[in-house]
């Protein structure tokens, strides 16, 4: 079978048991034993359905891992939810796989590599549950892969450096007083205070020099009576920012306009902190290896020194949680349409196996690194 057929095949089997955050268990199942018919020391349930497949050399040298992200999304059909693999979670896993599989084939000549089957990206907590396990407190270098839609990379395109915006997602539970709809000074209505948190938060203004974006996503009232003020509505929103400290701002007045506003009203409000990631911060450690290794792979011609995207990856959490890692990501390019979260996404598959020869071909040359 040639490398192309092999790496689709692996594609084909994960795609067929698409598995949301958390419940990746036959997911996990394969991956490990993927990994352990290679020759792959395999701990499984690493932080819920995590696996760790471990290659030493038993020689010194430095530890680098290999991340892929394992969950699916969920969509709504009629009455029940379908898992769809429309974020290529399942192209990631046949490609960090793959990579895995070449070397134990060919052996490596010092240090150890871990690879990282990680779960839950889609909500952001995966990447945190594992590192608290503490597994993976060895490793010196991280890398990690994501598909990119075809506006950011096409086909034979790899990107060497993608800025990942910091993503924070909040719900404000509104807590007014009912009252007849005749008598409405009786009452505290509490699509008035949601109306007045919406605008205000559309008001806000933070440094234009600086992307950030905050809008509400839902807005849900109480099913009071038609005639009766409504006592209780529900908010969302969604906050993202190129930069952690302009989020940190963005996070604060949101916060404070759904409390003070509240209060104006005599309303009672309650928010709560839904999911977060933050943005990728430049990592220029490895930089020059990642984009050689691009160079080698696809030409000049098909490396994109660096791209900047409004979409959140929980991969962001490694370096921020421990600073010292030093990570590489790279975005393939694969002619993806119509887009990432698409329930109709689609690629080119025979670009697959450009983005494990990068890989694979990063892994050796990091090795080769002093530790
Ligand atoms: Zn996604
Ligand atoms: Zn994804």
């Amino acid at each position: 079978m040639n490398p192309d057929e092999h790496i689709n095949k692996i594609w084909q089997q994960f795609h067929s048991i698409p598995e949301p955050a958390f419940r990746e268990v036959k997911t996990a199942a394969l991956a490990a034993k993927i990994l352990q018919k290679a020759g792959y020391e395999v701990v499984s349930g690493v932080g819920g359905t995590g696996v760790i497949g471990i290659l030493d050399s038993n020689k010194p040298g430095p530890v680098v891992g290999l991340r892929s992200d394992m969950d699916c999304l969920l969509f709504t059909e009629g009455e029940s939810e379908v898992g769809i693999h429309a974020c290529g979670h399942d192209a990631h896993m046949s490609v960090v796989l793959t990579v895995a599989q070449l070397l134990a084939q060919k052996g490596i000549d010092q240090g150890k590599v871990k690879i990282i089957m990680q779960p839950a990206e889609e909500i952001g907590c995966g990447a945190k549950t594992l590192l608290s396990t503490g597994i993976i407190d060895d490793i010196d270098y991280l890398l990690g892969i994501h598909l990119m839609p075809k506006d950011l990379a096409a086909s034979r395109q790899i990107v060497a450096q993608i800025h990942w915006t910091a993503c924070t997602l909040l719900e404000a539970e509104i807590s007014g007083q009912t009252a007849h709809g005749s008598m409405p000074h009786l009452g505290i209505n509490a699509i008035d205070v949601g109306c007045s948190i919406i605008n205000a938060i559309n008001a806000i203004h933070m440094n234009p020099l600086e992307g950030w974006s905050v809008k509400a996503t839902r807005f849900q009232t109480g099913e009071g009576a038609i005639n009766a003020i409504c006592d209780f509505a529900t908010l969302g929103f969604d906050l993202r920012a190129t930069k952690n400290s302009e989020m940190e701002l963005l996070k604060t007045k949101v916060f404070n306009i759904v409390k003070k506003t509240s209060e104006l009203y005599g309303a009672q409000a309650k928010i709560k902190l839904v999911g977060t990631c933050p943005s990728s911060e430049d990592d220029l450690e490895i930089l020059e290896l990642v984009k050689q290794a691009i160079v080698s792979e696809v030409g000049s011609e098909g490396l994109i020194p660096e791209r900047t995207t409004t979409v959140g990856e929980d991969f962001n959490f490694y370096k921020k949680l421990r600073p010292n890692l030093k990570t590489g990501f790279i975005g393939l390019g694969c002619d993806l349409t119509p887009g990432l979260h698409d329930r109709n996404m689609h690629f080119n598959h025979s670009d697959l196996i450009h983005g494990a020869n990068v890989l694979y071909s990063l892994v050796n040359s990091i090795l080769k690194l002093k530790k």
